[in-house]
């Protein structure tokens, strides 16, 4: 008899998203004379910038005539594009990442769902809360998480780290020992930052507690302030601690394009239970030779054309556009009377719902009055309750007329 991953059982329906969709569409059928305005997902809507799309063109041609046409290519990216984001996006921060602690992908969807693969399973995971859904879930699947108290909202073996205004948005080192951590900063939701000395404080801890952080750096290119950290090796020793995880997602645009790395140090080490010192670099690199071949040539090849001199002037130009956006929805939300977190240094705006409204409550209520789409904080986990999640993604004249709806709201 064939049996299943019974995990899998554990996992809770998402409904977040599915569930918004459905609402957005049951009011968009009952008042057709309605604009919609949608701030509500995480995905980018500008066009992907000039330079790469000439990359695409002339990768393409390539790959069209016999001498330039290439097959198979290194499972862990062209030496071409580890050594550009080697040079342009770690030396630049005094931060020396060799090429082959680089491993091109697909996704950091994929990277930080898929590295779990490594680590043993009696690992106990430590996640904020909110969070971005894919650092739970795969480790449900994985078997690291126990049961869900639907009491609580929370799975049994997970050390859940609450990141809300109580605290500044700043996560409390875990009172229990904990060995997987999962940071992600600046945050999705919350569009909260860490400070150098705050992320110094989870290095060592990690390197006190043998634990690993597994620091998702996916928005780091929003960020504006002085002396917040772009990456987690800024931060002495971290390379001793800390697998870091980029994308081309929102720094160029790329949700459809494809393309992102992880940073695994060769100074990383885990252990086995005899405690046994084994290289995450060298685990992580047979996991990647076995079960991946590798980013598209053409799609590795768009991405490196961001780091010429032009391609860096083009992404910035998007992603001020949506800098821009962010700010005009948190000043116009202040303006509105509501305390608003994020937004500075990440797309995303976190807002507190008023008085006497749960999230879900909240985000009817938008709809209903201003037909405004949003997220629920809810949905990100149960410290997320209470909150609420607009993004910068939208354009320009949805984002005004969005602000300004909410400012006349009577
Ligand atoms: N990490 C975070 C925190 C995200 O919010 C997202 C996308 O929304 C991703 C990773 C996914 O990135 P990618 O498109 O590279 O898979």
């Amino acid at each position: 008899m064939i049996t299943i991953n019974e995990n899998y059982l554990k996992l809770q329906d998402s409904y977040l998203f599915s569930t918004i969709a459905k609402k957005v569409a049951k009011f968009g059928e009952e008042h057709p004379d309605k604009k919609i305005i949608k701030l509500g997902i995480g995905d980018v809507t500008l066009p992907i910038a000039k330079v790469c799309g000439d990359a695409i063109k002339k990768a393409t041609d390539e790959m069209l005539q016999k001498e330039t046409f290439r097959g198979y290519g290194p499972e862990q990216g062209y030496d071409f594009l580890r050594e550009k984001i080697a040079k342009y996006d770690y030396e630049k921060l005094g931060v020396h990442i060799e090429k082959d602690e680089i491993f091109v992908s697909d996704g950091a969807k994929c990277d930080t769902g898929n590295i779990g693969e490594i680590f043993g399973n009696d690992n106990v995971i430590a996640i904020t809360d909110p969070v971005y859904p894919v650092y739970l879930d795969t480790n449900i699947m994985a078997g690291r998480t126990g049961n869900y108290d639907e009491e609580t909202g929370k799975y049994e073996k997970v050390v859940y780290i609450p990141t809300t205004a109580k605290n500044n948005f700043i996560p409390e080192l875990p009172t229990k020992k904990v060995d997987m951590i999962y940071l992600c900063f600046p945050n999705n939701p919350t569009g909260t930052v860490l400070t150098k000395q705050e992320l110094a404080k989870w290095v060592t801890y990690a390197k006190e507690n043998k634990a690993i952080i597994l620091f998702d750096a996916a928005y780091e290119a929003f960020i504006t302030e002085e002396g917040i950290p772009h990456s987690i090796y800024e931060i002495e020793g971290a390379k001793e601690v800390a697998i870091e995880f980029r994308s081309y997602s929102k720094t160029a645009g790329f949700t459809g394009v494809r393309c992102a790395y992880t940073v695994v140090p060769k100074e990383l080490k885990a252990y086995t239970k005899e405690g046994k010192e084994v290289s995450l670099n060298s685990l992580w690199n047979r996991r990647q030779c076995t079960k991946f071949n590798g980013v598209p040539y053409i799609t590795q090849r768009a991405a490196e054309s961001i780091y010429s001199e032009e391609g860096q002037k083009q992404i910035k130009e998007n992603i001020a556009y949506y800098q821009e956006n962010a700010k005009l929805i948190r000043e116009g939300l202040q303006e509105a009377g509501y305390t608003v977190f994020g937004g500075k240094n990440a797309p995303y705006i976190w807002l507190k719902v008023p008085e006497g409204y749960t999230s879900w409550e909240f985000f009817d209520y938008l709809l209903e009055t201003v037909n405004i789409v949003g997220t629920p904080g809810s949905g990100f986990g149960p410290s997320g309750e209470g909150y609420f999640r607009l993004t910068a993604f939208g354009s320009r004249e949805n984002t005004i007329e969005a602000m300004e709806r909410i400012k006349n709201i009577k």
